[in-house]
């Protein structure tokens, strides 16, 4: 775990999202779970040396997010927006998030494999949130206060998590720092508002959801490619593209790797974002 400020931990150099923790005078709050079961063991216990663990955030349903949650069952609650829990672990046509989180063990965790859950036992109780919101709420933790920020657009229901006491945003996967970013069920425009409130936040760090802990110049960098992104589709759309040629054509290939441990999926997310970005935009006008 990489030390932030005094009080914050965070993980970015494993596979899946980067989970963290605030450390504050009466228990943990912790930020979202690693998908690989040996490092959420770990991280458990380090927090649960530092104090009982009050919540637990989920800042959106994307599997690297939640999928360790089952591991953090000594949370006192975990908290969500209802999006979120909406989707928690729902298997879509892309993606069975089981079989997702299965699939990275014999590369990315050899020695977790004897405590992977098999999937009756771990749908059996999952650590669903208990604790579901539907916009912005603020919780306090001994002398902690945590801004839990509703800011749609990589997912409707992602949450951000500001503490002013650290000078420090988990800004999720509204953020991803120097590797690909993944749009399939994206809002841009919702997104890049978002981006310009977490702009508007008091901070010295900003923890992506993928990459290296950041600042603030970030923020202005994730919203210049988002609109990259939906400009290269625009164009190639009014020159009469198909969508086979805008994957095949498609420049942000080369920009970035897709983050640790998912290099491989580097034709996928190029596909499934041209699909989600090409679909919306070529959909009928209305008047
Ligand atoms: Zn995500």
């Amino acid at each position: 775990m990489e030390q932030v400020t005094r009080n914050v931990f965070a993980e970015t150099k494993i596979r899946g999202c980067n989970p963290g923790y605030v450390v504050t005078s009466d228990g943990v709050v912790v930020i979202d779970t690693p998908q690989l079961p040996t490092h959420a063991v770990k991280m458990r216990e380090a927090c649960e040396a530092r104090g009982p663990i009050r919540y637990l955030i989920n800042t959106e349903f994307h599997v690297d997010h939640i999928f360790g949650n089952f591991f953090f069952k000594s949370a006192e609650h975990v908290l969500a927006h209802q999006i979120t829990a909406d989707n928690f672990m729902t298997v879509y046509p892309e993606i069975n998030p089981y079989n997702y989180a299965k699939e990275a063990m014999p590369t990315d965790d050899p020695d977790g494999i004897p405590i992977f859950p098999d999937e009756n036992e771990y749908f059996a109780d999952p650590n669903r949130p208990d604790v579901l919101i539907t916009g912005d709420t603020t919780l306090t933790v001994g002398d902690h206060t945590f801004h839990v920020l509703h800011t749609p657009g990589h997912t409707l229901g992602e949450l951000a998590v500001y503490v002013p006491e650290e000078r420090v945003v988990f800004a999720s996967d509204t953020v991803f720092n120097g590797c690909q970013t993944w749009l399939y069920v994206s809002d841009i425009p919702a997104w890049i508002a978002s981006l310009e409130r977490l702009m508007g936040l008091d901070v010295d760090y900003v923890i992506p959801g993928h990459g290296d802990v950041t600042t603030k110049a970030e923020l202005n960098v994730q919203r210049a490619f988002l609109m990259e992104w939906e400009t290269s589709i625009a164009v190639a759309i009014s020159k009469g593209w198909t969508k086979e040629e805008c994957i095949e054509r498609n420049e942000f290939r080369s920009r970035f790797s897709v983050d640790i441990g998912q290099e491989y999926m580097l034709d996928h997310v190029i596909e499934n974002n041209v699909r989600a970005l090409y679909d919306r935009l070529s959909a009928p006008m209305k008047p």
